[in-house]
């Protein structure tokens, strides 16, 4: 079988951006660790706040719950900033005031690696994606080149936001399309922790096989080690910009 190449490493600083408090934790979180322990910065940008993501449970009430989750999952994995977009959960929309905010944060993080999950239609064995995660991923790409470009949203620069072209890699975890991994063996036990943390969240899933956070990770690290020379691994697919 074909092998992914290993993540480049060359860069500083990341900026993580999600649709969703949990995504990252799904699949991604593992290489983060990996990341900040090699002294990496890495922080997080999260469109919603999740607040329709638990179904007992009321979006007012749910919304400063899963915030306090993702706080905790991301220092887990050695994470201290995390941002959240005000962006209505489940009903995220593809356009030119997502594309701004996401250039808005690129151009104050200035990240020479941008991070998000899988925009494609459907999931790498072939379950239909949602339409956070489709619009906020293809908004990220689209981002990427808004906040280099001083004529696009030129009101952010007059905010103090100067362009930022430094971004050299978007890299999508959870792709179908994955060219690249990050070996996770070291790192699957904080991986698990750093979802764990969204306990209201798993608990909220009832008898769904994603609210066991280590065998879901495993499961996950597993099917990519076939592709990363029999390593525990999270895969990328990797654009060079
Ligand atoms: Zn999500």
């Amino acid at each position: 079988m074909e092998q992914l190449e290993p993540m480049p490493m060359d860069w500083t600083r990341a900026l993580a951006i999600a649709a969703h408090p949990d995504d990252l934790e799904y699949g991604v979180a593992g290489a983060i660790a990996g990341w900040t322990d090699a002294g990496k910065d890495v922080r997080y940008l999260m469109v919603t706040r999740g607040e329709a993501g638990i179904d007992g449970m009321a979006p007012a009430e749910c919304a400063p719950l899963r915030e306090a989750e993702e706080i905790a999952g991301a220092t887990a994995v050695g994470v201290t900033v995390v941002e959240f977009l005000d962006h209505p959960d489940g009903i995220v929309e593809y356009g030119t005031a997502l594309r701004r905010d996401i250039a808005a944060a690129i151009r104050k993080h200035q990240p020479e690696l941008v991070l998000t999950g899988n925009f494609h239609d459907q999931w790498p064995g072939g379950g239909w994606n949602s339409a956070d995660h489709r619009n906020v991923g293809r908004a990220v790409m689209d981002a990427v080149a808004d906040a280099g470009n001083r004529w696009i949203f030129a009101d952010l620069a007059a905010r103090g936001l100067a362009p930022w072209n430094g971004v050299r890699y978007v890299a999508v975890g959870g792709s179908p399309q994955s060219t690249h991994a990050v070996d996770v063996t070291d790192t699957l036990d904080r991986a698990v922790a750093s979802l764990e943390a969204h306990k209201a969240y798993l608990e909220g899933l009832g008898d769904h096989p994603m609210r066991d956070a280590r065998a879901f990770l495993e499961w996950i690290a597993d099917l990519t080690s076939s592709r990363f020379h029999g390593r525990r691994a999270a895969g990328f697919e990797l654009f060079r910009m």
